[in-house]
């Protein structure tokens, strides 16, 4: 596969990067701290980000990019939003952490029950891993079973249950289980296919009385963005009711993103609990889980089921995410997203059709994934039938114009309030010539 030269087709020069990561890989596995960074799926090195503004990222050469990845989607804002950045610097020099109680993690949590009423109570962590984890081990006490049913290619981190045909980085990397997870560990997930409820009711009655949680993104979005097919959550509620146990939506992308109130809001399906991360951290390290008074009150030392964090509630990063949920008050704000989002699909739907390329666009509001192959894609193996190859041709054809997308074709796109048409209408011009640009 044709790497990221040092220099690229267009002439863009990309020492800098080329150097960082000769050093990167002598200290860091993969020269990344997070495997899809790597550039590994769509051939060659990655680039070092040196800052980003708005829409725009600049790496550590200089070269500007339109960036549709937005930290995968923390950053709906743009990137060095005002507002943030003024919130964070004013907890900041205020101290970095307490390991103490803090008022801001009584402000976040007061702004996220606002607007997700299902969150009766709640409890901020660092990461979206560490909170599906969480919130499986809650799942697991409250209803004193052991087994969780999750989807083939959803995503909740990296916890060694959920590691299980896991989507993301494990799938795109071609390791959706991995070496290091007990058989124990793995025993007690059921994977079950996403948009097919018969196959949650097969499992639920093969291991009658055993499961603890169903979890689930509401719409799927590490394997590509992939929608709920109609009544599908509203059968996973009945269904997690009807057999006692407790049903997880993980919104750590969907929250507060694809409406106001997540997923759960849009599609009017009410979780037991709940999984967020990203934007409620505005870009910084935060995650949360949180759901009904009574089960959220096992957790110690309200109750008896342990998990603690010495960074958990930060005040800087509960900052970004008060001041983040506060920005997206903003009138009309998710029409804008809607808008912009909307642009970008029907150009990129208009620039393949020009080229006679094949693609099968899934959009949920601000979560967009253009698929290499004709559709439908509704499920897994829709997903697994898109042509990664050429997926790699045209991101390394966008980069090389200026568009920075996510580096693998089983993941989203992320639109943010800075976008505008501009941003659009760049992008829509560089994929006609990238689409052009592919063979066959
Ligand atoms: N759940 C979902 C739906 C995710 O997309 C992710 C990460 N992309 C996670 C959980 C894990 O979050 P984190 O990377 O913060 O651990």
């Amino acid at each position: 596969m044709a790497g990221i030269q040092a220099t690229s087709a267009s002439g863009a020069v990309r020492t800098k990067s080329a150097e960082l990561f000769a050093r990167a890989v002598d200290l860091l596995p993969g020269g990344v701290d997070s495997p899809v960074r790597a550039f590994g799926p769509v051939g060659g090195q990655p680039l070092f980000i040196e800052r980003g503004q708005g829409a725009r990222i600049l790496d550590a050469d200089g070269n500007e990019y339109i960036d549709w990845m937005c930290s995968w989607g923390p950053l709906i804002l743009g990137h060095a939003d005002g507002r943030v950045v003024a919130a964070v610097t004013d907890a900041v020099i205020s101290g970095t952490s307490f390991g103490a109680p803090n008022r801001r993690e009584v402000e976040l949590a007061a702004l996220v029950r606002d607007r997700m009423p299902s969150l009766e109570m709640m409890r901020f962590v660092s990461s979206g891993t560490e909170a599906s984890m969480s919130a499986l081990r809650l799942a697991r006490a409250a209803t004193n079973r052991e087994k969780i049913i999750k989807f083939r290619g959803c995503y909740h981190g990296h916890a060694d249950s959920l590691l299980v045909e896991a989507g993301s980085g494990a799938l795109t990397l071609g390791i959706p289980g991995t070496p290091g997870v007990t058989r124990g560990a793995a025993a007690g997930t059921l994977v079950a296919e996403f948009n097919d409820a018969a196959s949650v009711e097969q499992i639920l009655a093969a291991n009658a009385g055993e499961v603890a949680a169903i979890i689930v993104e509401p719409v799927a979005a590490n394997m590509g963005v992939v929608p709920p097919a109609g009544g599908f959550l509203q059968r996973l509620r009945a269904l997690a009711s009807s057999h006692g146990a407790l049903l997880i939506f993980d919104e750590v992308i969907t929250g507060f993103r694809v409406a106001p109130g997540g997923a759960q809001a849009l599609y009017g399906v009410v979780p037991d609990l709940t999984v967020l991360g990203k934007i409620i951290g505005g870009g910084m390290p935060v995650g949360a889980y949180g759901g009904r008074r009574d089960l959220m009150q096992l957790m110690a030392p309200a109750g008896p089921v342990y998990q603690a964090g010495t960074l958990s509630g930060n005040p800087a990063a509960m900052a970004a995410g008060i001041a983040t949920l506060r920005a997206l008050d903003a009138p009309a704000l998710y029409d804008r997203l809607e808008a912009t989002s909307a642009m970008l699909e029907e150009g990129l739907r208009a620039a393949a059709n020009a080229a006679g390329a094949q693609l099968a666009l899934n959009r949920v509001g601000s979560l967009l994934t253009p698929f290499f192959t004709a559709g439908p894609v509704s499920g897994y193996a829709g997903a697994m039938s898109a042509d990664t190859s050429r997926f790699a041709a045209f991101f390394r054809a966008m980069l090389d114009r200026g568009v920075y997308l996510p580096p693998s074709q089983f993941e989203a796109w992320f639109t943010s309030t800075a976008h505008g048409e501009r941003e659009v209408e760049a992008t829509i011009a560089a994929a006609r010539q990238a689409f052009a640009g592919l063979a066959g």
